[in-house]
């Protein structure tokens, strides 16, 4: 039968795994609402199939990085409440607000710059105000949190910008115990009753990523915020992978051979031959390399699945494709190679890939690059 897509590698997802895992994410959410978080092409996955999907399992929102990806959400014609929270100086916030979308602020600059915009398309900003409570990257830190209060009351009260969120992103979510993640929490209580007593008539409050909505359930809020266990994913890979939370891996690689050979003891194999053939053996090559995602750093290191057994990349990942020594093997050209999937038929999954290369699976998914179609199960 015709190979799915017409190329030699693919990504396959199952978009019933993300309802499912969105479902789990709830039951731990208890009565907070789950927003699904769907940024960078939904970890992989395709931004809006994976969406839709996360909709059907019964997210309420969607989170995005980028203003783009919300929009491309609204073009698809999803209607859902999403926010978006990465913007720079110079961007044009008026279709977001034309479209409804929830705009994340961590600094004076750019909520004035949304009242502007507000002003321009006479509409009222839905704006979500976001405190660094003690990760130190993006929202308002120390002293700039009561001047973006300030400037967020102003903007209330000229009717350009109304208050509907406040949030916050954890440090060490992965780490339950680590003591930041109490004192966040406090820091994030302090910053919702900034918000209150300024009058803010809010209707979320959310800190919660996957970690943190498996393993800390008071930091709920009204909301959690997860992404990678959307997908199916450990986030604490230390305290188990995604069978210990019941998540199911949505995203399956799998490339098929094009060809064989055998080959005599000591042959090198690929670019500086730094895998050489112990043995008299059968090797494979596998059509997808680091343009599709697949990292060079899996040199020698990645796993795979063949005929249901697991062998390792021989010698460096190329651009295209790679190498593996599978032995004594029968494999034929056109077979079919895995190189992580949910782990059901004891294939190699995502964190598998990320534990050989020193990553988190986090990357591994979100590389997957566009040369591989998304086929959609
Ligand atoms: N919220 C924010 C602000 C994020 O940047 C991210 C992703 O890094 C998430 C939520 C989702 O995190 P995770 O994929 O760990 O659940």
């Amino acid at each position: 039968s015709a190979l799915p897509g017409g190329v030699p590698a693919r990504v396959i997802v199952d978009l019933d795994a993300i309802a499912h895992n969105v479902g789990v994410l709830q039951q731990h959410a208890g009565d907070a609402m789950v927003m699904a978080v769907v940024k960078g092409d939904a970890y992989g996955h395709g931004l809006v199939p994976s969406a839709r999907a996360a909709l059907r399992g019964g997210a309420h929102w969607l989170g995005v990085a980028q203003l783009q990806e919300a929009l491309a959400l609204r073009g698809a014609g999803v209607t859902a409440p999403v926010l978006s929270w990465l913007h720079a100086p110079g961007m044009d916030f008026t279709q977001a607000i034309t479209a409804d979308i929830d705009l994340g602020v961590p600094a004076v600059w750019e909520i004035d710059a949304i009242a502007a915009a507000a002003r321009e398309t006479g509409k009222t900003a839905r704006v979500q105000l976001k405190v660094d409570t003690g990760l130190a990257r993006n929202g308002a830190f120390g002293p700039d949190w009561p001047l973006l209060v300030d400037a967020a009351r102003r903007h209330v009260a000229d009717g350009t910008i109304a208050v509907t969120g406040v949030f916050t992103h954890f440090a060490f979510a992965d780490a339950p115990h680590h003591p930041s993640v109490q004192a966040q929490q406090v820091r994030f209580a302090d910053a919702v009753r900034d918000c209150e007593r300024a009058g803010f008539d809010l209707e979320v409050r959310h800190m919660s990523n996957s970690a943190a909505t498996l393993t800390t359930p008071q930091a709920a809020f009204d909301m959690v915020r997860p992404g990678l266990a959307v997908y199916g994913l450990s986030p604490v890979p230390d305290i188990g992978g995604p069978s210990r939370f019941g998540l199911v891996p949505a995203m399956t690689v799998t490339a098929n051979v094009t060809v064989t050979k055998r080959v005599p003891i000591g042959q090198g194999v690929s670019y500086g031959h730094t895998y050489v053939t112990p043995r008299e053996t059968t090797l494979i090559d596998v059509p997808c390399g680091y343009a599709d995602g697949v990292p060079r750093a899996a040199s020698s290191k990645g796993p795979v699945q063949v005929g249901g057994r697991q062998f390792t990349v021989a010698g460096r990942v190329c651009m295209d494709q790679f190498v593996v020594d599978v032995g004594d093997l029968p494999v034929q050209a056109g077979d079919e190679v895995v190189l992580f999937g949910n782990g059901a038929n004891g294939e190699p999954m995502a964190q598998d890939w990320a534990a050989a290369t020193d990553t988190i699976s986090y990357e591994i998914v979100a590389r997957m690059s566009s040369r591989l179609p998304r086929i959609y199960l």
